[in-house]
């Protein structure tokens, strides 16, 4: 008999809090939907920022010229450039680069890293060929994405409200990002001016819909995890004056930081707990990638220390964060060996433990619960926003063909997480309905979506 099975109750347990039956997840889309309404009626009304982006004009396939993307978001930038050749030629050519930031640069001045990621942008553009051509009399116009929270005051400027995932960078909040980035180039004889500031959600968004009318919401699903939608103008009571001719723009939820009625179990709260914004983002915390690793792992060390799940004794790096990752759940259950021989191996390499094959299989099991409610519960938000947007104006989404845009390394490299997420919506819309609503996978929109706003929000339009 293996003694892995005194952790069976334990994941009879796991299972049972972590259960997303249909009524659990009809009530989280409502729940959305509502706290999606709340916050847009006044600021800090919800969990939900509902951050109004400004692009009032999506791209239609018309634009045309040069332009160039700017994108900020974690350890790495990237630098693109765009031949935009209207409806008829579309992307007429492309080019990219990516640079990583150096480790002491995302805990040093505002100006040392804005300088850095302006030299590597100029750097860039010397290399630009006769393949591109910019009009006559005109300036380099960049779309500058920047994930991090900005409060945004128009299409070409936002305030930094704090630097996230790790940056900490002094002197840049408070300040204009784009005001920074400009005196940046200045400083480093840069003609180039930025056009739009965009949100990377709000990028993958038009990135789709260049190619897409239908698209009406984009999702990211990575590390952390965010949602956008196309919103009416007068849908959007918090909003006095400003008014855009087509009387729509994107919202952008900040989905991360949502938390009504979701199924948690005392291992989402330690992780909480012991997290760097503890009471914060628990949206985020329960369906990104960041974090499944880590929950499994403290289910795990759980099983282990209660019902020797894997021997006697608990190796010291079982215990340490984070040090099981998504990535090592996604390669465990695609072991389909009759001995589970990957799992084992995973185990054994990443957290040093033994395993028979009782143990692993209750591994998967555990695996298998944390991504399933992951899954389903993006899924349950992406029906919220769906179900907002249907109850506004009728017709609008159940009546028609409708995209949602979907990016992020999680949605993209783990296929269990992508079906559980389908299932979920499928489940909540009905066959019929459902149908009409595509999820799809778009694959890096959100460099040529910055662009392509860049070019919509043009200074020479
Ligand atoms: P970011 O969100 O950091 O900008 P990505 O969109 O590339 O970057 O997402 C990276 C995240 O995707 C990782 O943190 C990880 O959680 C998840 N991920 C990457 N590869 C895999 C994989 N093979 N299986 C499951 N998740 C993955």
């Amino acid at each position: 008999r293996s003694s892995a099975l005194s952790a069976v109750p334990i994941l009879t347990s796991l299972q049972k809090n972590c259960a997303t039956p249909l009524p659990v997840l009809r009530h989280v889309a409502d729940a959305m939907a509502a706290d999606m309404r709340a916050g847009l009626a006044v600021d800090g009304g919800s969990d939900l920022k509902m951050i109004l982006s400004y692009v009032n004009s999506l791209p239609t396939g018309n634009e045309k010229g040069l332009f160039y993307a700017l994108d900020l978001g974690g350890t790495n930038f990237r630098v693109l450039r765009v031949q935009l050749g209207g409806k008829d030629q579309r992307v007429v050519d492309t080019e990219f680069e990516q640079v990583s930031i150096p480790q002491k640069l995302m805990f040093g001045t505002s100006e040392e890293l804005f300088d850095f990621i302006s030299s590597g942008l100029a750097s860039f553009a010397k290399k630009e060929s006769g393949k591109f051509q910019l009009a006559h009399g005109r300036k380099r116009e960049i779309g500058f994405t920047f994930s991090f929270p900005v409060k945004q005051t128009s299409i070409d400027s936002g305030i930094l409200i704090k630097w996230t995932k790790g940056f900490a960078v002094s002197g840049t909040a408070g300040k204009d990002v784009v005001a920074c980035l400009n005196e940046a180039m200045e400083r480093q004889g840069l003609d180039m001016q930025v056009s739009a500031l965009v949100n990377d959600t709000v990028g993958t968004l038009a990135g789709a819909r260049y190619w897409d009318d239908d698209v009406m919401v984009a999702v990211i699903l990575g590390t952390g995890t965010n949602a956008c939608y196309v919103e009416r103008m007068d849908a959007i009571p918090k909003l006095r004056s400003h008014m855009s001719a087509s009387g729509r723009t994107i919202i952008n939820t900040e989905w991360g930081a949502f938390s009504n009625g979701l199924p948690l179990t005392e291992f989402d709260r330690d992780m909480d707990v012991a997290s760097i914004n503890p009471g914060e983002q628990i949206f985020e915390k329960t369906i990104s990638g960041m974090y499944l690793g880590e929950i499994v792992r403290r289910v795990l060390l759980k099983m282990a220390e209660a019902g020797a799940l894997f021997g006697e004794s608990v190796p010291e790096k079982f215990s340490t964060p984070f040090i099981l990752r998504t990535p090592h759940l996604c390669a465990m259950q695609l072991d389909n060996s009759d001995d589970l021989e990957a799992v084992g191996s995973i185990l054994s390499d990443v957290v040093g433990v033994r395993s028979d094959l009782c143990a692993r299989k209750i591994v998967l099991e555990v695996c298998d619960t944390i991504v399933k409610r992951g899954g389903r519960l993006a899924g349950a938000g992406i029906v919220g926003i769906l179900q907002k947007m249907e109850q506004d104006s009728k017709g609008i989404i159940f009546g028609k063909r409708t995209v949602v845009a979907m990016d992020g390394g999680l949605y993209e490299n783990y296929p269990q997480y992508r079906r559980y997420l389908q299932d979920a919506v499928t489940e909540l819309l009905g066959s019929e309905i459902s149908k009409s609503v595509i999820i799809e996978h778009s694959k890096d929109g959100s460099g040529i979506g910055a662009a392509l706003l860049a070019a919509a929000n043009s200074n020479y339009a």
